[in-house]
């Protein structure tokens, strides 16, 4: 698929799966930052985007590549690089989003774990090192066998759309 996938070790693979970064055909020169494309597009399109829930300065989506269902990310709506860039009420506000997530995950999809990381910069194997994002992964009790055997190679639509509507559902809910 990438040279990415082909570095990642089995024991990343299962215990650092947010390192399989967004995978996309779009790429930061040709087309444009395609996480500042959908921040600038239209609440109509949300679904389309996969968009589950927009914030003031930051938004949740689904991962359209995901590696596992209800692989979800959070991204600020500025394009900023690192953490560093970020102002305090967009950390405050990316952190209210995963908090947001946490519960969707877990409420909605009966998650028994998470995982969640930053890949920053190529070398931290960021697919798309202009624009943060951050990875969040529900896990389940032996779903290792799913995770090593289709991994990010098989995305299933039906399955999109569905971990689609029931996140979206849990994520607009009150938090704390
Ligand atoms: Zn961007």
């Amino acid at each position: 698929m990438n040279i990415l996938l082909s570095v990642l070790t089995m024991s990343e693979r299962l215990w650092a799966p947010w390192r399989y970064d967004y995978v996309s055909s779009h790429n930061e020169e040709g087309d444009g930052c395609i996480f500042c494309r959908i921040a600038e597009s239209e609440s109509s399109k949300n679904r389309e985007n996969l968009v589950l829930y927009r914030g003031i300065y930051a938004y949740a989506i689904l991962n359209g590549f995901p590696y596992i269902n209800g692989h979800l990310m959070v991204i600020p709506y500025r394009h900023v690089a690192d953490l560093a860039s970020l102002k305090k009420e967009e950390i405050a506000e990316m952190m209210d989003l995963l908090v947001r997530a946490e519960k969707a995950l877990k409420e909605g999809m009966n998650c028994q774990g998470l995982n969640g990381g930053w890949n920053i910069g190529t070398a931290g194997g960021a697919g798309i090192p202009g624009h943060l994002h951050m990875h969040l992964l529900p896990r389940w009790n032996g779903d290792t066998n799913f995770m090593s055997t289709v991994g990010a190679i098989r995305v299933v639509s039906q399955s999109l759309e569905s971990s689609y509507k029931i996140l979206v559902e849990y994520f607009g809910g009150s938090i704390g």
